[in-house]
């Protein structure tokens, strides 16, 4: 029989998966399943940890930069914040749109509160939201249509 690593027995009994288990210890999924395995325990239920949200993948790939604006901290591409959702590359900005929304956007999203890179989901305006704000304005202020 294999032996098995004491702390990978623990955190088993424990109930933790074998990737929270490898992630923890830095050892290879494979060595918490093979441990398992020799421990004569059931297979791990989940394989893989849940998706993470939209918004929490926002929320851990950015900043609180005071005055309701998050700060992007995560991937740059060409100036643009990017991200993956469900494993598509997207800009974080329409990653932000889509958490609030729940619906695509029109055209591109971009911060309509004029501050660089942020991703604060309330701020961001697509197409239709920019029409919205000019109409707005202009109905408000006057000006051409
Ligand atoms: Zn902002």
């Amino acid at each position: 029989m294999r032996s098995v690593r004491p702390e990978i027995a623990e955190m088993l009994r424990d109930g933790l998966t074998n990737v929270q288990i490898a992630r923890h210890l830095h050892a290879g999924p494979k060595t918490v399943a093979a441990a398992r395995a020799a421990l004569g325990m059931p297979p791990s239920k989940t394989g893989r940890p849940p998706e993470p949200s939209i918004a929490g993948s926002l929320a851990a790939r950015s900043r609180d930069v005071g005055d309701g604006h998050r700060e992007w901290t995560g991937a740059v591409n060409r100036g643009c914040p990017v991200m993956r959702i469900h494993g598509v590359r997207t800009t974080a900005y329409r990653a932000a749109w889509i958490s609030v929304h729940g619906r695509p956007p029109v055209g591109y999203v971009a911060p309509g509160c004029g501050r660089p890179r942020c991703v604060a989901p309330a701020h961001m305006d697509d197409q239709l939201a920019r029409e919205h704000h000019r109409r707005t304005y202009n109905a408000v202020f006057g000006g051409s249509r």
